[in-house]
Formats: structure tokens, sequence, C-alpha cells
């Protein structure tokens, strides 16, 4: 009855989105994990684009992985990446159909096997994401997260499923949760399920389930510098398996405590690379919000004379204000070129 109620819903008003368009595994692949963490609006242009240069597994196993993070670059968390790119190459060019071997491959946990299964396979399951738990817990009348209660909703989810359209079930919770059923925001009186909602019942449906509270995130002081050799600048590779691994960005790191920002550039650069930049020229202050943290990035310039000494562990090259165009940078690194560049 719930799952009637909500596909006719869903059949009038699903979202037209370009990976809805197809029943391609490996597209259904791609635009989920694209969506983990990451707003609707923002990964369609990325999907775009991303299907055009690799329009299947094939194709993408082949690319380099500079130029596919390069088509990454600006949605974050990288690993999700990386772990597109290894899967690809370790598959013989198409997906498995079943839960065990999908949940084996870098990067693709139980929520989306099932929906890879549930959408491009047809196959009975329910991948839970927030949306669909948040929808869940309301229709249970669930305050208190937990194992146990997540669990609940698991199993009354895969019990209220249309057996015979495992797929449009999935996206028509997805719909719901990101529409009538937001975590801050509800609209009951013309949600399709109203009759079978406990939350909707009670006294205010945006209890259910009851909401971490965030902890502020603490503010990193970092000192950054563009050095410049013969119209070229420096540029380090972050290791693959850090965050915002494979991009490249400018020397630089933490400032200690009670050292200033001039010292802590100078001392980040030489240890990094062994260059000695004296006076390097202040351009500006970059602000940017990851996740869990803020950063507050003192950014130098210096034009340097003798790179004689020059020597860096990580991958580095040099290269002219367009040559980063092929590179992916990390997005605080993109505003700090645009300082850079002002200043010019
Ligand atoms: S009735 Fe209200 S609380 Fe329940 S699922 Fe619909 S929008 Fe959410």
């Amino acid at each position: 009855m719930i799952s009637q109620q909500l596909l006719g819903w869903y059949s009038l008003n699903k979202r037209i989105l370009p990976w809805r368009e197809t029943k391609d595994p490996y597209k259904i692949w791609i635009s989920e994990i694209m969506l983990q963490q990451t707003q609707v609006a923002t990964v369609i242009p990325y999907y775009e684009k991303w299907m055009k240069s690799f329009p299947n597994i094939e194709a993408l196993a082949q690319a380099d992985y500079n130029h596919v993070l390069k088509h990454w670059e600006g949605l974050g968390y990288y690993s999700r990446c990386r772990n597109i790119h290894a899967t690809a190459k370790s598959l013989n060019g198409k997906l498995p159909e079943t839960f065990n071997e999908l949940i084996k491959l870098p990067g693709i946990g139980e929520y989306t096997a099932k929906t890879i299964l549930a959408i491009a396979y047809n196959k009975q399951e329910v991948g839970v994401d927030t949306n669909l738990e948040r929808v869940g817990f309301r229709l249970l009348g669930l305050k208190k997260k937990s194992k146990f209660n997540n669990n609940r909703v698991k199993k009354y989810l895969e019990n209220i499923q249309d057996k015979a359209k495992p797929g449009d079930f999935n996206q028509a919770l997805m719909d719901l949760g990101s529409s009538l059923c937001q975590a801050k925001a509800v609209d009951c009186m013309p949600c399709p399920i109203t009759a079978g909602c406990k939350a909707s019942t009670n006294d205010d449906p945006l209890k259910y389930p009851e909401m971490k509270k965030n902890k502020p995130s603490p503010t990193v002081n970092v000192a950054v510098c563009i050095i410049i050799y013969k119209s070229k600048l420096l540029l380090m590779q972050r290791p693959k398996d850090k965050m915002l691994g494979g991009l490249w960005e400018f020397p630089g790191g933490k400032i200690k405590k009670g050292e200033t920002k001039e010292d802590a550039v100078i001392r980040e650069v030489f240890e990094e690379t062994r260059l000695n930049i004296n006076n390097p020229k202040y351009l500006g202050e970059v602000k940017h919000q990851y996740s869990h943290f803020k950063v507050k990035i003192s950014l130098f310039q210096h034009n340097i004379k003798d790179i004689s000494n020059l020597k860096i562990k990580e991958k580095y090259l040099w290269t002219t204000i367009k040559g980063l165009d092929n590179l992916a940078l990390p997005k605080a690194n993109h505003k700090m070129l645009d300082i850079f560049k002002k200043n010019k």
C-alpha cells in the first residue's frame, strides 16, 4: 500500500536527472559515487562531462589517472575518484551482478551495491542512504539512532518495497527525502504516505530521528608559497593515499604555535623542497572550509633565481599558468591562484 502510493507520487513528481535516462550499471555506479556527500545540482555537470570522456568502463580503465582526476576536480572526497579508477581497471568491462561481488570492489559499500542492483539490475534490494533512513525513521516513528533501530528501518523498507519495481522504489524514497521529507523541513500535507507515517501524527516530524549536534570545526593556520622560476610555477603532487590524494598544490604547511606566517612559509618551503626563500612577498589570505575543519592560508610568492638545491620527495613539476588547466588542484589552490593573478 505505502509502496503503491509512493510510486504513484513518484511517477508524477520524479526529478529528471541524466542518470535516470539509463539502466547502464556503469552509469548508475558513477552517479551514485558522485552523489555521496554531494548535492544533485553539483553532480549533474560533473556526470555529463565524465560520460562524454569516459562513456564506459573500458574507456575509464584505459585513461591516465591525472586526466580522470581532472574530471573530479572540485567534487571533493578524492578517494572516491581513486577507487572508481582502480575498480574500472580491475574489471573486464562489466560490473558484477551480485551483492557479494560488488561489495568487494574498492569504494563500493552496502548502500552503493544495493542501489546499483535495484536500479540497474532490477534486484529486490534497498540501498539505505541518509534520505531513505530518515524517511524510514519517520514512518516508524523512531527517534533514537542506534544499530538496532537502523536495522529495523532497513528491514521495514525491504518489507514494503515494491517487488516489481525495486529501482523506482529506491528512487522514489530518495526524491521524497530530498523534497517533502528533508532533515530540516517537512511538508506532510502533500506527502503520499502520510497515512502510514507515525512521525506525522506526532508532535513534530522533524524530531524523528534525533539529530546530533555538529561540533564547531577547528581552524588550521597554514602558510603557502607560489615559487616561480623562469616564469614557471612549482607544484607538488599530494600522496595518493592522503586527503586530496593525487591533486597538485603549492608548497607550504601548518604555522606552528608562536611562529610568524613569514617564518612558517620559509621553514615549510625549505623542509619540503630544500629551497631557501628569503623575503617572500605576501599576497593575501585565503579561507577554505573542508568537511571537518577550516583553513586560513597566508599566501606568499617568491621568484627564485637558483634551484640547484631543489630536492622533493613527492612528484613535482614546473608549469606555466596555462599548463595548470591540465592539472587537478584543490579548490583552495584555485582561490590562491585568483589572488596571485590579481597581484601580477
Ligand atoms: S508524512 Fe511527513 S514526516 Fe512522514 S514521510 Fe511524509 S513528509 Fe515525511
